[in-house]
């Protein structure tokens, strides 16, 4: 499962230091329903973790996500550990009032602070278990117009509280020009409304190739996906995972299709480590801090 992405192949030493232990990885997808949130989960771990279509009857779709819920998988590669957490949230519009559907995810966010904070403040502290969410996944829907003001209000709600990445999701719906377009407006609309996305360091002192990569990823957010549970046979014959139209296949691992490759080397190899990081000397110390003070302490 996912052994071919390399995480034990991290680019720096810092890197494979922490990462011999054995570590915990968690991701949340947040977005407006019926945006492939569910889906991506699947392509990202390579196997159906839901039900798939063939097996539903003919006119139902996937069953929405209803609760928050996550999925794990233990990976192991060249001797390091890790445990993979995607937590799936239900979308906006499952709602009956959509004006505060990031309520239900912010208490989540928090539970999960203050869950590690109790084991900090244990007198055994040997084994904590870390579930807090290290990186947001934030799906934006493909209209190629500016942010909605929920997404707007949803991001601002989050940002103090976890890495946001924001993704375009179904790019399959644009073209390549749209795509091109719609990442600069949503880079525009982000600035604008001061909300804080994941910046993706360039370490100057990598090997050449290490900085290209990083760079790379850093010229591709928002990421653009295409998510897929489903074998396809392209024009010439190979099997992909893909969506099939009468004008041809797309292809989820192809990366002149889409940024599906990109953001999984971005999580799992290339700033794990750094969204680790992030999430613990800042967002979880701020939220720490705050919480001690509200406390009296
Ligand atoms: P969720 O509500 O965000 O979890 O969305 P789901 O994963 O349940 O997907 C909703 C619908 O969108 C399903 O019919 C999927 O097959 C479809 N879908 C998922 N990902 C993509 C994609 O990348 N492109 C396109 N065109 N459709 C997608
Ligand atoms: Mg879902």
């Amino acid at each position: 499962l996912m052994g071919f992405v390399g995480f034990a192949n991290l680019p720096n030493q810092v890197h494979r230091k922490s990462v011999r232990k054995g570590f915990q990885f968690t991701t949340m997808v947040v977005g407006e329903s019926g945006l492939g949130k569910s889906t991506l989960i699947n392509t990202l771990f390579n196997t159906t973790l839901y039900p798939p279509k063939e097996t539903l009857p003919p006119s139902a779709e996937r069953p929405s996500t209803v609760a928050i819920e996550s999925i794990s998988a233990d990976i192991e590669e060249s001797g390091v550990r890790l445990r993979l957490t995607v937590v799936d949230t239900p979308g906006f519009g499952d709602f009956v009032n959509n004006d505060e559907s990031w309520k239900p995810i912010v208490e989540n966010i928090e539970a999960r602070f203050d869950s590690y904070l109790e084991q900090e403040n244990r007198v055994n502290r040997q084994k904590i278990m870390d579930n807090r969410i290290h990186a947001c996944l934030y799906f934006i829907q493909p209209t190629g117009h500016s942010l909605k003001p929920i997404d707007v209000e949803c991001m601002r709600q989050l940002h103090t509280k976890v890495n946001l990445i924001p993704i375009i999701a179904k790019a399959d719906t644009l073209t390549d020009e749209e795509v091109v377009e719609f990442k600069a407006r949503i880079l525009a609309d982000i600035a604008y409304h001061n909300i804080h996305i994941f910046q993706a360091p360039v370490y100057e002192n990598e090997d050449d190739e290490a900085i290209a990569e990083a760079e790379e990823i850093a010229s591709k957010i928002p990421f653009a996906v295409v998510g897929s549970d489903q074998e396809v046979t392209t024009p010439d014959g190979r099997k992909v995972r893909g969506r099939a139209y009468p004008w041809g296949v797309v292809e989820v691992d192809n990366e002149d299709h889409c940024d599906f490759v990109k953001l999984r080397q971005m999580l799992v190899r290339t700033y794990m480590e750094e969204l680790r990081e992030y999430t613990n000397d800042v967002l979880y110390e701020n939220w720490r801090t705050e919480k001690l003070i509200s406390m009296g302490v």
